[in-house]
């Protein structure tokens, strides 16, 4: 027997009639620039905090490999640092909170633009508990996105640019909406990841697994 903690501080909007066959879930978007260390820290995030981890980029990733019919669409939008399809993104994400047993949810690098946003909250009805912001600078993001060689097709310096633009000109803009419902918890991400992730633990102690 344990002792009990208080309630969380910062607690999802968790919503009843959505389209996850009822299950209630705790959503948190992780947004940032490529590169800015979204998928690092969520690893951190989902060991320390119990939650899992959705990656939109490697959902699209697992889709071209699977021989999808939309396996060439999005190979071609990826390569060129397109945003997908909204309703080919929402629905992989959908089923894997579905087929999760988990009801806590990291969702990186999705919602991407405000259409992304809107029809994410219309079709399932979910808000997030709040938006964790990694901010860190174009060059700092260009470096590391060069330097770490995990073979994708968008990692080089022409794809690199357009999705920087896209960053600025598409999903800056939802973090701007999150920000003015006060759901954004910026990190300056340009610091070195132990450092950042103490950051990160400082937010997310309220989800610390009850001992
Ligand atoms: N992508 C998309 N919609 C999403 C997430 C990713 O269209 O919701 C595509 C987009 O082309 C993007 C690429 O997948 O440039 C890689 O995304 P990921 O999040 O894996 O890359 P990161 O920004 O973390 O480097
Ligand atoms: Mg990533």
């Amino acid at each position: 027997m344990g002792t009990s903690v208080d309630a969380p501080a910062v607690v999802a909007e968790e919503v009843t009639d959505n389209m996850l066959g009822g299950k209630k879930v705790t959503v948190v978007f992780v947004l940032g620039g490529p590169g800015s260390g979204k998928g690092t820290q969520c690893t951190n995030i989902v060991e320390h905090f119990g939650f899992t981890h959705l990656s939109a980029g490697d959902l699209l990733r697992a889709e071209i490999k699977s021989g999808s019919e939309n396996g060439t669409m999005i190979e071609t939008m990826i390569k060129e640092g397109k945003i997908v399809p909204s309703e080919v993104t929402i629905k992989l994400l959908q089923e894997a909170m579905i087929k999760s047993e988990n009801d806590k949810f990291l969702i990186d690098g999705f919602p991407r633009n405000e259409e992304n946003r809107s029809a994410f909250e219309n079709v399932t009805k979910i808000s997030p508990a709040f938006v964790l912001f990694f901010d860190c600078t174009e060059e700092e993001m260009e470096k590391r996105l060069l330097g770490r060689n995990q073979g994708r097709v968008d990692d080089n310096i022409e794809t690199i640019r357009k999705r920087f633009k896209v960053f600025v000109e598409s999903s800056l803009p939802v973090i701007e909406y999150y920000s003015s419902k006060d759901k954004v918890k910026k990190i300056d991400a340009a610091k070195p990841i132990p450092e950042v992730f103490e950051d990160v633990t400082a937010i997310f102690a309220p989800y610390a697994p009850k001992v």
